[in-house]
């Protein structure tokens, strides 16, 4: 691409940032959408997250995304939040207002539009949700706020699960989220669930483990996602499979995130089609 001086420049802050997949989707999408965009990813250490918000601003940066560890870190320095980033309390894109950014979440909406894509239902759907950490605290709040009937969250440290069960249920309104220790699932009903996988475990290089080794919880899936996209069949991806359920990873949740604060930073409308031809390249970009 030719930059000049009308390029508009995107990025990415977080820590570590080396291994990212950003750039590859945002600069796809700006030289086959024709727009005259680059896409750049900046570590920023935790002490510099204020300097990096108000600098970028006064860089004239178009937008951000924001990954770990300053999802919440950054929200204090934005000018204005949208109420869903604001009930799940992380943001990951900032998108340039007058006077500030504005900070979304496009995790969920990306997640959202993912399982959409794959034709899962949550409404109605009573859900199991392993983790309780950030990723899954935001799942949760989705799934409440999608109408999953209920969603078991079961998470190795309860204290964990029951802090995000208290603020989901108050923010939705409803007792739709119960906390339960990991091996709480064998006093569960027997029946068919929607799984979503949000723990850190199995995560590349340690792919040979699940959260749960069981065969027997396996048995109660019908449909999983698992957040993790690396490596690209996790192995509880595989349990899931071997008792009989449909299971994917999470790399359209990342290609949509993304996809998703492309529309916001540029106000436009992204082709399904565009998206399956980065999808493409990101599957080639993961393999390990
Ligand atoms: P996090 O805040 O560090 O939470 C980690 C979670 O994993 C906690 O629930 C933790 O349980 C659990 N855990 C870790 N080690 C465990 C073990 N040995 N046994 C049982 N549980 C264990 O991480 P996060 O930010 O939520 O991210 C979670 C995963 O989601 C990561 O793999 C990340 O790559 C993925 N993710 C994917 C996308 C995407 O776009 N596809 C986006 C965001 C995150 P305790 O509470 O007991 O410690």
């Amino acid at each position: 691409m030719q930059i000049g001086g009308k390029t508009k420049v995107c990025g990415l802050i977080g820590n570590p940032v080396e291994h990212t997949l950003s750039p590859l989707i945002h600069n796809h999408l700006a030289k086959a959408m024709g727009e005259d965009l680059v896409y750049v990813p900046f570590l920023v250490e935790n002490q510099n997250v204020e300097a990096a918000v108000k600098g970028a601003y006064a860089l004239s940066i178009t937008g951000l995304n924001v990954t770990v560890p300053h999802k919440s870190a950054v929200i204090p320095y934005l000018k204005e939040l949208d109420p869903l980033a604001e009930k799940i309390g992380a943001v990951n894109t900032l998108v340039r207002t007058e006077g500030g950014y504005k900070g979304y979440n496009t995790d969920m909406s990306g997640l959202l539009r993912a399982m959409k894509s794959e034709g899962i239902q949550i409404e109605g759907k009573e859900t199991l949700l392993l983790g309780a950490g950030g990723a899954s605290r935001a799942v949760a709040f989705m799934l409440g706020t999608e109408g999953a009937k209920k969603v078991y969250l079961l998470n190795r440290t309860i204290d964990r699960a029951l802090a995000v069960a208290k603020e989901v249920n108050e923010a939705v309104g409803r007792e739709v989220i119960i906390p339960m220790s990991l091996s709480e699932y064998k006093s569960l009903p027997g029946q068919k669930y929607l799984c979503i996988q949000g723990t850190s475990v199995g995560l590349y290089p340690d792919c040979d483990k699940a959260v749960i080794e069981e065969p027997d919880f396996y048995e109660m899936v019908d449909v999983a996602v698992d957040l993790i996209y690396k490596p690209a069949d996790t192995r509880f991806m595989t349990l899931c499979r071997e008792a009989g359920a449909k299971a994917y990873n999470g790399l359209k949740m990342l290609l949509y995130q993304g996809v998703i604060a492309y529309e916001l930073w540029n106000r436009v409308q992204v082709d399904e089609s565009l998206c399956q031809e980065i999808y493409g390249k990101m599957k080639e970009a993961v393999k390990v």
